[in-house]
């Protein structure tokens, strides 16, 4: 495994946005998103434990907690999303995705962007360009550029980038039905988490949807990242943008670190990927993953997390903003409730990416006791995606020490 941070951390506790580590130095984490509503919530660990004193088994066997889980997942997305089917790993979600949008099309062509990541099975490696697999990739996939709202397709930013991009998109439909393929589907993250987040207003996608549909495919939204009201505005990433995918993929922050995943699609859809393949997953749904599940969905509805997504996130915002006034390497702010980050540049007039600057800065913070890291087409964009129970006063303490780093490690 490759472990984060040059110096890596060893840690042994958690509790809510607090972690220590095998020396007992305290770290605030402004950077996962697993532990959802904080690391070792007293509610989601009583409910993994309640469950585990008393029955856990698999799918084959009738359980309530399964389908009480999916019935209150379900009525979190529009009318249309009226089923589920449980598994463990952001991976396989979407790995049933694109099995589940071949079996409605009858196609197998993928479209991806190049710079994004859906996980580690062997279909789904395929879409990953920073990973390429051994043997170079499937004929039947195609890629398009990373949206950039910093540096946009076609140079300029907002609607105009978003023709660009469904041009893109219509001109890789094109190859693959040249080639025999057929389109099946476009899959995406609805907030390009993998590719630096963009700012991309609403309905940007609409030009993409509208080539989609047209050509007979459907869209997979990876909500892995930006789901369960993290963006604040919204619960789920492609309300957002403003658009209804065919198939939606879930993960990483489900139940808090259980290993939780999910695809949610309307009924039919899912009937015709049973009927066509039988689907069972021996851990996934399971009575424990369950009850781990819902509690944490509860705390966020319960606790308004997704609210104090909003209030927290602005605020943190508006501190890199106003970090940015004094600090020239910051060229962009971005982001969405507690999604948010910095994009670094080595001169704003050029927008040179200062890429291993913003190394120096993930570990500065990290000796400085804030977990962050960085991601983007040019790894230089500062990734802050906190516990949902993140507060005002943490973002105070993760702009001071930001402040402090930025000003002692060398741009050059
Ligand atoms: N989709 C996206 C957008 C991801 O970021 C990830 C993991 N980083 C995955 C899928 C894969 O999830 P998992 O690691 O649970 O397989």
């Amino acid at each position: 495994m490759s472990t984060f941070y040059d110096e890596p951390v060893h840690l042994v506790r958690g509790e809510g946005v607090r972690l220590w580590d095998a020396d007992g130095r305290e770290y605030l984490d402004c950077y996962n998103n697993v532990p959802h509503v904080g690391h070792c919530h007293p509610r989601v660990v009583q409910a993994i434990c309640e469950q585990a004193g008393t029955l856990n088994t698999h799918t084959r066997y009738l359980h309530e907690g399964i389908l009480d889980y999916v019935e209150a997942l379900t009525a979190t997305f529009g009318p249309t999303f009226d089923t589920a089917l449980m598994c463990c790993t952001g991976s396989e979600a979407n790995d049933v995705a694109l099995r589940m949008a071949q079996a409605l099309t009858g196609k197998t062509g993928v479209i991806a962007t190049d710079h994004t990541y859906h996980g580690n099975t062997t279909a789904v490696h395929q879409l990953s360009r920073s990973n390429p697999p051994p043997g170079g990739y499937w004929d039947n996939v195609g890629f398009v550029p990373a949206p950039d709202s910093y540096r946009p397709l076609g140079g300029e930013a907002g609607m105009a980038h978003a023709r660009a991009f469904a041009a893109e998109v219509e001109k890789q439909i094109s190859v693959l039905e040249e080639k025999g393929y057929g389109f099946s589907t476009l899959i995406l993250c609805p907030f390009f988490a993998n590719e630096g987040f963009p700012d991309l207003p609403e309905g940007w996608l609409d030009p993409t949807v509208e080539v989609v549909r047209r050509a007979g495919g459907v869209i997979i939204a990876d909500e892995v990242q930006p789901g369960f009201g993290r963006l604040g505005s919204h619960f789920w990433g492609h309300e957002k943008i403003g658009f209804t995918p065919d198939i939606v993929t879930i993960g990483k922050p489900m139940a808090n670190g259980h290993p939780v995943a999910a695809v949610i699609a309307p009924r039919d859809t899912m009937y015709e990927f049973r009927n066509n393949f039988r689907y069972f997953n021996t851990f996934g749904g399971n009575p424990v993953s369950c009850a781990a599940a819902m509690a944490t969905l509860r705390v966020v509805q319960e606790d308004r997390l997704q609210d104090n997504a909003a209030d927290v996130g602005a605020y943190a915002k508006a501190g890199l903003q106003e970090l940015a006034g004094r600090h020239d390497c910051i060229g962009d702010v971005r982001g969405s409730g507690l999604f948010f980050g910095a994009e670094m540049v080595l001169d704003r007039a050029t927008k040179e990416p200062a890429t291993a600057f913003t190394k120096r800065v993930a570990n500065g913070m990290r000796q400085r006791g804030v977990l962050l890291n960085f991601l983007g087409r040019h790894y230089n964009v500062l990734k802050m995606r906190p516990p949902m129970v993140f507060s005002r006063a943490n973002v105070d303490q993760v702009i001071e020490t930001l402040d402090a780093v930025l000003t002692e490690t060398p741009l050059a």
